[in-house]
């Protein structure tokens, strides 16, 4: 569940972090039928998740239902009621990326309610239990990971069968749920554990596809970088963007190393620009933090930020000559966010330099090295 969270980054940023604030169980209309929910997290960064409920005549879509526990439940239900709607209403569910502060309300609502899941095509979490067998040994091959032990371990109640290592492409190992996470969601209700695995989308969206939700007519835009399957939706009518963790209002969301992309940083920048090229932004609505209103400010200030990585990489691989994703991570990030989601950040920034011949890199063993050009 670590690798979830965007990384709070090290340097350059505001003091106050409105990402980090406590959720307020304050709910607001930030649009006509839009309702600003915040639910509780507690993550690197983070204190609060927005799910923004959609009113339309049928009831309530929800975008990114919050983590997949029992509280997370609980808090999306009295913010509901505090619109004077009961979850019984809620028939849709749209996830912006597949990390468990979004999807993990989702598989529960979809066997609760029987609500639509919908996200982007290419939307898949590490622990969805998919339908698709041929999509499952496809994933099998990927990463070594079986859901359906996954799930066996998380419903049953014998003795946790050892999870096998998630090797990264740099050389370093990636967390699974530990056995200590599985005690711990063991805890849960049969319907929240159930919702962790049982959460594959039926309606996937496609980039510039046109969806109605709340009574709305969205576009999709297609926002990889921060997770392949990212997805942001723009309301042209009233200039409205929910935005997801791809813009957020104070602090850069973290890259990932660890996508089908070779590219995710390249990705990243041309997703932004996406963005900002958007006519007629007017209110961004982000999963994070409060809604504000200057995008190109943002999208500038992020943009700089990773130009600023990059070229911070550069001045330590001149001083250390060669070295592993690993010891550039450790000069990178400050010691308190050490570890797989650093390094996968890192391992991004490293292949963006190589991919603009600015670095090169080789295998020693199961590590790889990076160096500087020039
Ligand atoms: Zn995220
Ligand atoms: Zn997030």
């Amino acid at each position: 569940m670590s690798e979830s969270a965007p990384v709070p980054d090290s340097s350059a940023l505001p003091a106050e972090r409105q990402e980090k604030l406590p959720a307020s169980d304050q709910v607001t209309e930030v649009a006509p039928g839009i309702y600003r929910l915040q639910l509780p997290i507690n993550l690197p960064g983070l204190g609060h998740v927005n799910c923004y409920a959609l009113e339309d005549g049928d009831g309530f879509t929800v975008v990114d239902p919050g983590l997949p526990d029992p509280a997370s439940a609980d808090a999306l239900e009295h913010r509901m009621a505090q619109i004077g709607a009961p979850v019984s209403r809620i028939h849709t569910v749209f996830v912006t990326h597949s990390h468990p502060d979004h999807f993990g309300g989702a598989g529960r609502l979809r066997i609760g309610n029987q609500a639509d899941i919908v996200a982007h095509e290419h939307f898949s979490t590490l622990l969805t239990r998919f339908d698709d067998d041929r999509e499952l040994e496809l994933r099998r091959r990927d990463d070594g990971f079986d859901p359906h032990a996954f799930f066996d371990a998380l419903m049953g109640d014998g003795e946790i069968p050892e999870l096998p290592t998630r090797f990264s492409p740099w050389g370093g190992t990636v967390p699974f749920p530990t056995r200590d996470e599985i005690m711990w969601m063991r805890g849960w209700d049969e319907l929240t554990r159930r919702g962790l695995v049982e959460n594959e989308p039926n309606v996937r969206v496609a980039d510039a596809e046109v969806i109605v939700l709340g009574g709305r007519e969205w576009v999709g835009v297609h926002t990889p970088g921060h997770t392949g399957d990212h997805l942001c939706l723009f309301d042209p009518a009233d200039g409205i963007l929910l935005s997801g963790d791809h813009v957020l209002p104070t602090i850069t969301p973290h890259i990932s190393g660890m996508t089908q992309s070779t590219d995710s940083l390249a990705d990243f920048f041309a997703a932004l620009h996406k963005v900002a090229d958007l006519d007629g932004v007017r209110l961004i609505l982000p999963a994070h933090g409060h809604p504000f209103t200057d995008l190109s400010e943002r999208v500038d200030a992020i943009e700089r930020h990773h130009e600023d990585r990059l070229d911070e990489l550069v001045r330590i691989g001149i001083e250390l000559s060669e070295a592993s994703v690993i010891e550039f991570s450790h000069r990178l990030f400050h010691e308190r966010s050490w570890g797989a989601m650093a390094e996968s950040e890192t391992y991004a920034h490293l292949e963006h330099l190589r991919l603009a011949g600015r670095a090169r890199s080789r295998r020693d063993g199961g590590t790889l090295r990076y160096a500087i050009e020039g």
